[in-house]
């Protein structure tokens, strides 16, 4: 079976990319992963996505994109990609037991051999997304969605005239302060070093800012709660552990984009976020396909390529230009 797509990814990227591919007759395989879903899985209540006046919970906005991909034909595999062939076309893509591929750097193949079952496209968009990078310390894990969140434009909201925490020293740390200051009565910004990584007029907003202030020097050991989130124990450089009363914890200490498997395969920048490359030699579409990886016919879209915005609504318009972009690009081959 030739599938006119593959999508690697179960997100609101991938998933609305699939609603897009679908309706536009393309025959669309999706991998959804074993926790199919993406970071909204993660979330309660999604307020700023457009079309739920009342809010929707992060779960059920994904039950619903998924089930309008599947209305449309999209088939769905909730398995892990585990081997990949971007060399030659039709591409091919397997789950299964791969035996890792000794391919060398720069190709654009990764072995996939053992007990995998291979499917094959004329084309790929992958939607892989990023993920969170979390403290790992006791307690975050736990109240996740109960007073631990990773999203201020998600969750600010919930925090009115409360007090609360924001791990990181980054600008997405900076911007987080920032927007709590909207809503919380007081932000603590809690800080390993003493001096911020971010860029300069996002510090000064920062500790400019009557509302907020700063912990140097200090590390999150726990993050303590009862039903939801009361407080956090905070470690300074002298060892000396105490416990800070809050009602919320933001952690913004970067995010990891679940980009491994291409490695080698198609171009990453630095920090392993897949890039654009917009051209197309002889494309009549010149500069027009935005979604376009170093690989013609390999797609990106979603957070793995976005570090800037990170938004569930973002993600879906990604998801979009990358169907149309395969659309258009599959129309050219023939
Ligand atoms: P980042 O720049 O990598 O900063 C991560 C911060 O978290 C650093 O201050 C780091 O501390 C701290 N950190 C990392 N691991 C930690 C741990 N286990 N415990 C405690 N602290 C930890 O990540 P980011 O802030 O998400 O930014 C990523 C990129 O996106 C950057 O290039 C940034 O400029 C960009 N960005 C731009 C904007 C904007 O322009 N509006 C907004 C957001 C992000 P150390 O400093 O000690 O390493």
């Amino acid at each position: 079976m030739l599938y006119d797509v593959i999508i690697i990814g179960s997100g609101p990227s991938g998933l609305t990319a699939g609603i897009y591919t679908s309706r536009a007759s393309l025959h669309t395989l999706l991998f959804a992963g074993k926790k199919w879903g993406g970071q909204l899985q993660l979330t309660s209540e999604v307020e700023n996505f457009p079309g739920f006046p009342e809010g929707i919970m992060g779960p059920e906005l994904m039950e619903r994109m998924r089930k309008q991909a599947q209305r449309f034909g999209v088939e769905i595999i909730d398995k892990e990609v585990t081997g990949i062939d971007f060399l030659k076309q039709p591409f091919s893509v397997s789950v299964g037991d791969v035996v890792a591929g000794a391919s060398p750097a720069n190709t654009r193949e990764k072995a996939s051999q053992g007990d995998a079952t291979t499917y094959t496209a004329k084309s790929i968009i992958i939607a892989t997304g990023a993920d969170t990078m979390w403290l790992g310390v006791p307690g975050e894990a736990q109240f996740i969605g109960k007073g631990v969140s990773s999203c201020a434009p998600c969750d600010a909201f919930f925090y009115r005239n409360k007090h609360v925490v924001v791990v990181g020293g980054g600008d997405s740390a900076m911007e987080e302060a920032i927007v709590l200051t909207k809503f919380a009565s007081c932000v603590t910004v809690v800080h390993r070093r003493d001096s911020f990584r971010a860029s300069k007029i996002m510090v000064d907003r920062v500790v400019n800012h009557e509302k907020i202030d700063v912990i140097w020097n200090t590390s999150v050991e726990e993050i303590t709660g009862d039903q939801k989130v009361n407080g956090v124990m905070l470690k300074n450089k002298r060892g000396v552990v105490q416990k800070m009363p809050v009602d919320g914890v933001f952690v913004a200490i970067g995010h990891q984009p679940n980009n491994g498997i291409f490695k080698g395969i198609v171009e990453m920048d630095e920090k392993g976020y897949i890039v654009r490359k917009f051209q197309i030699p002889n494309s009549k579409f010149q500069n027009s396909y935005s979604s376009q990886t170093s690989v013609e016919g390999i797609f990106v879209s979603g957070d793995n390529h976005d570090h800037a915005y990170r938004q569930a609504i973002t993600a879906a318009g990604f998801g979009c230009q990358a169907a149309m972009d395969v659309e258009r690009w599959l129309e050219e081959q023939k």
